[in-house]
């Protein structure tokens, strides 16, 4: 811990400890300096080191160690907030977030039903306020989740909805219902073909049952006015505010498009922006789209470049070479399970752009120096991203950006091989996972994936083994954003139900899981040398909690409490109960 001191350039005066100030103090003093004492403080450094204090100057973490050797060096006018014993860590962080929040705000959330006709019920109450043709929007549904055990469907909500239009978002993003009015604006009949990259679910009969996957959501959501500027305005903001009330202080945001790299850029300005955000732009499904987000991101600058000194990044791209596990339309080798000792038919999914197009896309983002993440959930989507990867960084070495494999959810033997080997030549192919599927949606994932792949899914001990690294996030809203369920995940691996499908044997402990929320992650968010751990030199992004990680029962992981967030040395959020 000692060789950790920096040294501290202001004159040091004897600190009077018994100081210690309520934090609504805090928030509004002048004063740069603050210590963190009494506390027991997980570092995250290189060995895992735990503290009892750390002093802050100007946002940045000046020193870490004993409260003796902290008061010692802290000047006089230095603000105390003593943690009476708490734990505290790096401020968690998310790397892949759809950061936003204005449909919990402005439309029908369906996340907590338990039946079907509980969101008949919920659209019948919004259609009775809403004029004849206006939109009805819903999100969050999860047949896993229902007793129904069912898609909702068209004919379901039609009763309820006879004269407005309406969409609900499965919970995974990757498919939705629509009713017979939606249906009929979006032209969608017994006639239409299923479009490339997507299905339209049919009933025995060939009947569109209402429920769209993939790319024939399109055909509904392009329909639907977006929310207005000030709409999306204050989905973000409460984003930041929900998500510093889980001691969480950045996100990799994987859709960027429309106003909101300029909302982030305006909260930046006004100084309301309380989370790190590295957003990505979606690089479409051709070589035209391709060309034109190439352009828009060259006009930026790379990170770790930013825009606040740390604060907002434009990072690169993202693309889908599939889809959903959820859905069984994530690529695959053997065919999807419909239920647990039922196939589904040859259905192997599909990619969700021509391979070969794939591919030269990637080499003009990865010639250009360009960040690239994609998401494959399926084994056949993973092996060709990664082997992608390697294929372009012999063709044209570049090291250090860390292409990523969002989701990376079964990885073949091949495709684990050769992400450490892209990690440890290239610092490359890093897997951008989460952990709280196998809880979330766990029910729904297993029936699909069947008993032998299951036991594959998101491998942290066999990645553990290889020595590599990956990074913890939640994919909100498929699952609930807060780490604690991510971290409480990777240890546990128990679904919504109780049940442990997918076995213990790739479960890690919470050292590690903890490291994929903090450092690891801060290594895909290029923002490593800034946050990630509590050393010297580092922005001061800490998050407080009532219990200590460490050593509870892995089990009341998922319901550690956040006291106090900090970023960069200032509070941004105190519990309203927490008496430090
Ligand atoms: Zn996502």
């Amino acid at each position: 811990m000692r060789s950790h001191f920096v040294r501290l350039v202001a004159p040091i005066f004897f600190l009077i400890a018994a100081f210690a100030l309520p934090i609504a103090c805090f928030a509004q003093s002048s004063s740069s300096d603050l210590i963190l004492i009494n506390g027991k403080i997980i570092t995250v450094d290189t060995k895992d080191s735990i503290a009892q204090a750390l002093s802050i100057h100007n946002g940045k973490i000046v020193a870490v160690g004993s409260n003796d050797q902290i008061q010692k060096l802290a000047p006089k006018n230095a603000q105390v907030i003593d943690l009476h014993g708490r734990t505290a860590t790096p401020g968690l962080i998310d790397s892949h977030c759809h950061f936003d929040e204005t449909d919990r705000i402005y439309g029908i959330e369906l996340s907590n039903i338990t039946n079907i006709s509980e969101a008949v019920a919920l659209v019948r109450k919004t259609a009775a306020s809403r004029k004849p043709g206006e939109w009805i929007q819903g999100s969050g549904w999860d047949e896993g989740k229902l007793s129904d055990k069912r898609y909702i469907t068209a004919s379901d909500l039609d009763k309820v909805s006879p004269d407005n239009p309406v969409w609900l978002t499965h919970t995974t993003g990757h498919y939705g219902v629509a009713n017979s009015f939606a249906l009929r604006l979006a032209k969608i009949s017994n006639d239409t073909k299923d479009p490339t990259g997507g299905t339209i679910d049919r009933d025995a009969s060939g009947q569109p049952t209402g429920v769209l996957k993939e790319t024939a959501m399109a055909a509904v959501t392009d329909l639907i006015p977006p929310y207005t500027r000030e709409q999306q305005r204050n989905g973000l903001l409460k984003m930041m505010a929900d998500f510093n009330a889980e001691g969480m202080t950045a996100a990799k945001d994987p859709g960027t498009e429309g106003i909101r790299w300029d909302l982030y850029q305006e909260l930046l300005k006004e100084n309301k922006s309380t989370v790190r955000i590295f957003a990505l732009l979606y690089g479409g499904r051709t070589m035209e789209s391709a060309r034109a987000t190439f352009a828009r991101l060259q006009a930026q600058p790379k990170p770790p470049q930013s825009f606040g000194d740390g604060m907002l990044l434009s990072g690169g791209v993202k693309l889908y070479m599939d889809g959903s596990g959820g859905g069984r339309t994530a690529w695959v080798y053997d065919p999807w399970y419909k239920t647990p000792s039922e196939l589904d038919g040859h259905n192997t999914g599909y990619p969700n752009i021509d391979p070969s197009t794939y591919r030269q896309m990637v080499k003009l983002f990865h010639d250009g120096g360009i960040h690239v993440s994609t998401h494959a959930v399926g084994d056949r989507a993973i092996d060709w991203v990664v082997d992608t990867y390697a294929d372009l960084l012999k063709e044209k070495p570049t090291k250090g950006l860390r292409h990523g494999i969002i989701h990376c959810n079964i990885p073949t033997d091949h495709a684990i091989d050769t992400m450490a080997r892209l990690q440890h030549d290239y610092d490359s192919g890093y897997p951008e996972t989460q952990a709280p599927f196998m809880w979330w949606i766990g029910d729904i994932y297993a029936a699909s994936f069947g008993a032998k792949r299951e036991q594959r899914l998101m491998p942290y001990n066999t990645y553990t083994h290889k020595n590599i690294i990956w990074t913890g996030g939640s994919d909100y809203f498929v699952t609930p954003f807060p780490a604690r369920y991510g971290l409480w995940s990777s240890i546990v691996r128990t679904t919504l139900s109780g049940s442990q499908p997918f076995g213990t044997a790739e479960s890690v402990d919470i050292h590690t899981a903890l490291r994929s929320y903090t450092i690891w992650a801060a290594h895909q968010l290029f923002l490593e040398d800034r946050i990630g751990s509590l050393e010297p030199g580092k922005d001061a992004d800490i998050a407080v909690w009532d219990r200590d990680l460490y050593s509870i029962p892995s089990d009341d992981i998922k319901n550690i409490h956040c006291e106090l967030t900090l970023l960069r040395g200032k509070v941004v959020y105190t519990a309203p109960d927490s008496k430090l």
